[in-house]
């Protein structure tokens, strides 16, 4: 038995992966050790430790046989606890490149089981780590410090720290756990080790914030206490201020159902039918009645492409032209857009392509209709036929085109300037790049800015090309 040393967690696992499968090392030769995981010395067992720094000079050329999706799966894997993680990883790989490419469709292998079992407990502890880690406001001469401490039964703090460091990137904040700690201090991810709980920061204002926060997203109608407790762990409750309100809302739910009712906007939900066929939806469109947009407009405006494309445009609502066409894009601003998709290599039949209101809100001036903006409500009226659309294509990354679109998919407001050039993640497997819409860029009176403002469209587009699997754009 020989140890294969390494470290950089799952970056230097690959690396030392792709020398040793090139040198054709069977996995039952090997034990991997991660230098500074795990304090056994391989040594000590007598074991030889194995060069595969030295040896990646002779390594025959080789392309490892896994596909983009699997190597994900992987990284997370690699953030189990389970110190069998590696010898896994390297024995799938060995076994997927040398005896059988399809394997991971065989689900009653051990290997293939436990790597999909680690893989899923990894995704959800991230996910219950990006909704129950809780900062508190520590008062610094130099500008305020949110911290935060959360016990996730993996070590997966790299893993999710880039999502906090895309959501919190104007704050300073660090986030301990037991096995390591980090702080993003406006520019650079800092790491330190590990810290027990009651190192972190104690009660202070922001208690009282979150309380009010969670008050506001608080939806007494959807009260499950079971779901809860599932969705939010007992475990997690000591760190979150707001779960001693849990008592008092559950106690106001009546009556704040009955509010909710009276207050909340109508929904197109009732006019869409049951099913994840476009031609089905579309058909339906003409029916709805739950705002009086499309009553005004020529018609409603449904979306139009693949329903199996892997990236789905999102922009505002119809122009006057695709009211009369029927089409989405199809005016001036869906030439602007042709020009950036023709830049970043996408075909139109490749995607799919809608707007968050499908009827086109004007006012007459004359015998012009001049483009009103949806206001918050007709978006949220409305949003039910978008969701449909994306639940009907599931596409791995939705781009939005200007901040009505991002309200609808991302179910908040942002600015521009916070979310630009940034890979947002909604869930655990969305994707979404929020960028101009054409018709801004149209818009622009200044040459430069109107540029400048195309030049950014093209590149988001090109990296949403490369993130939804449509491949890369080489400049
Ligand atoms: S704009 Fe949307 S919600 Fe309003 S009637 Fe048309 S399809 Fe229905």
């Amino acid at each position: 038995m020989r140890t294969v040393s390494f470290e950089n967690g799952f970056k230097g696992w690959r690396n030392a992966a792709r020398v040793l499968l090139a040198h054709k090392i069977e996995p039952n030769d090997l034990e991997w050790q991660e230098r500074g995981a795990n304090k056994t010395s391989a040594l000590l067992w007598g074991n030889e430790e194995i060069d595969w720094q030295a040896m990646a000079a002779t390594a025959p050329k080789m392309v490892m046989n896994v596909s983009r999706r699997w190597l994900e799966m992987a990284e997370a894997v690699s953030y189990h606890r389970n110190p069998e993680k590696w010898q896994l990883l390297y024995s799938l790989i060995w076994r997927l490149s040398y005896e059988n490419p399809k394997l991971m469709n065989l689900s009653i292998d051990e290997q293939v089981q436990s790597f999909l079992s680690m893989e899923h407990g990894v995704r959800r502890d991230a996910h219950k780590a990006k909704a129950f880690v809780r900062f508190r406001k520590i008062e610094n001469p130099e500008g305020d410090i949110y911290c935060a401490w959360h016990e996730p039964e993996h070590p997966l703090l790299p893993y999710v720290a880039p999502f906090f460091q895309d959501r919190f990137s104007v704050m300073k904040w660090t986030i301990l756990t037991p096995d390591a700690s980090v702080h993003w201090d406006g520019s650079a991810l800092n790491w330190g080790p590990g810290c027990a709980q009651g190192e972190g920061p104690q009660n202070d204002s922001l208690e009282e914030l979150w309380g009010c926060y969670y008050k506001s997203i608080f939806n007494p109608a959807r009260v499950k206490i079971k779901a809860m407790k599932a969705e939010m762990p007992k475990k997690y409750w000591h760190t979150m201020p707001e779960t001693k309100l849990i008592e008092e809302l559950l106690f106001e739910s009546d009556a704040r159902v009955d509010a909710m009712i009276r207050a909340a906007p109508p929904s197109a939900e009732s006019y869409i039918p049951d099913v994840k066929d476009l031609k089905t939806l579309k058909a339906a469109l003409p029916l709805c009645e739950a705002c009086d947009l499309c009553s005004k407009a020529t018609q409603g405006v449904f979306g139009m492409g693949s329903p199996e494309a892997s990236l789905m445009l999102v922009g505002e609502q119809p122009g006057d032209v695709e009211d009369q066409v029927g089409l989405p894009f199809q005016g001036p601003a869906g030439q602007v857009l042709n020009i950036a998709l023709d830049a970043a290599g996408i075909s139109r039949d490749d995607i799919y392509m809608t707007n968050s209101v499908k009827a086109f809100k004007f006012r007459p001036e004359g015998k012009r209709r001049i483009h009103e903006k949806p206001t918050p409500r007709e978006v949220g009226t409305c949003k039910a036929w978008l969701k449909a659309e994306l639940n009907a294509v599931r596409p791995q990354l939705v781009v939005c085109l200007g901040l009505t679109a991002a309200l609808a998919v991302l179910g908040q407001s942002v600015r521009l300037m916070d979310v630009k050039g940034k890979v947002l993640e909604v869930g655990d497997n969305w994707k979404v790049i929020v960028t101009h819409h054409p018709s801004h860029i149209l818009r622009i009176q200044d040459e430069g800015e109107k540029e400048a403002a195309m030049q950014e469209l093209e590149a988001s587009l090109k990296l949403a090309r490369s993130l939804s699997g449509m491949g890369l754009i080489l400049d």
